[in-house]
């Protein structure tokens, strides 16, 4: 992708949803790293439906810690690897009470020290719950960013740096949600709806998909 067509991507993105937002209900940043958490490899969807039942019980590191571990995979036992997630879970509650007050942390260090929390999950927290200008490449944002030349590279951490490279700094903070929801709903793994992609113009991808009934 031309240097000259990264703004008007961004900015037909913009237009297009002005005020993205991730797709994992959350009303507070314990919550959030939470749902992250739970997420590794399952849909939002799925955490969405065992956090819809857990947090009315239990939305502070205190309170999972006294469900305990079986009382916590009673809540979480849909979603895949909960045993590992909830062992992660209550050690990172534990975490937070004795070295932070309860509270998430703030600073990259912090957060990867937590059980459970790599790079992606630290940004996605930076990101979402304080507004810091981080780049989780999640699948999505590694192919849709690969495909339309916006930012090439053969690791997530490629792609991450060169992202914040190349994002025009007014368009970082959400940069993450719009290239993720471009991915999941048009830019697909198997087949991209170019037909019906507005950034078409500034992509790359030459084979451009052509609709299902050309
Ligand atoms: S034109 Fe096709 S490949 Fe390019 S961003 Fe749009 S959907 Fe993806």
């Amino acid at each position: 992708m031309r240097v000259q067509d990264i703004e008007p991507f961004f900015a037909t993105l913009q237009a297009a949803n002005p005020e993205p937002r991730t797709e994992l209900e959350y009303s507070t940043p314990f919550e959030l790293l939470t749902a992250v958490l739970l997420s590794a490899q399952a849909t939002d969807a799925g955490v969405n439906k065992a956090t819809r039942r857990l947090f009315p019980v239990a939305n502070t590191p205190q309170q999972i810690l006294e469900l305990g571990y079986d009382g916590l995979c009673e809540y979480i036992k849909t979603i895949g690897l909960y045993r590992s997630k909830a062992k992660h879970l209550l050690e990172t509650c534990r975490i937070l009470i004795e070295r932070h007050g309860g509270e998430v942390p703030r600073t990259r260090e912090e957060l990867e020290a937590l059980p459970g929390v790599g790079r992606k999950t630290a940004n996605v927290v930076l990101n979402v719950a304080f507004s810091e200008p981080t780049m989780a490449v999640d699948t999505h944002i590694f192919r849709v960013s690969n495909r339309t030349g916006l930012a090439p590279g053969k690791t997530p951490l490629q792609v991450e740096l060169k992202l914040l490279r190349r994002v025009p700094p007014q368009y970082l903070v959400h940069a993450h949600h719009w290239l993720i929801l471009h991915g999941r709903y048009v830019c697909l793994a198997r087949k991209p709806q170019c037909w019906k992609c507005q950034v078409a113009r500034y992509c790359d991808f030459k084979p451009k998909t052509p609709p299902p009934d050309a």
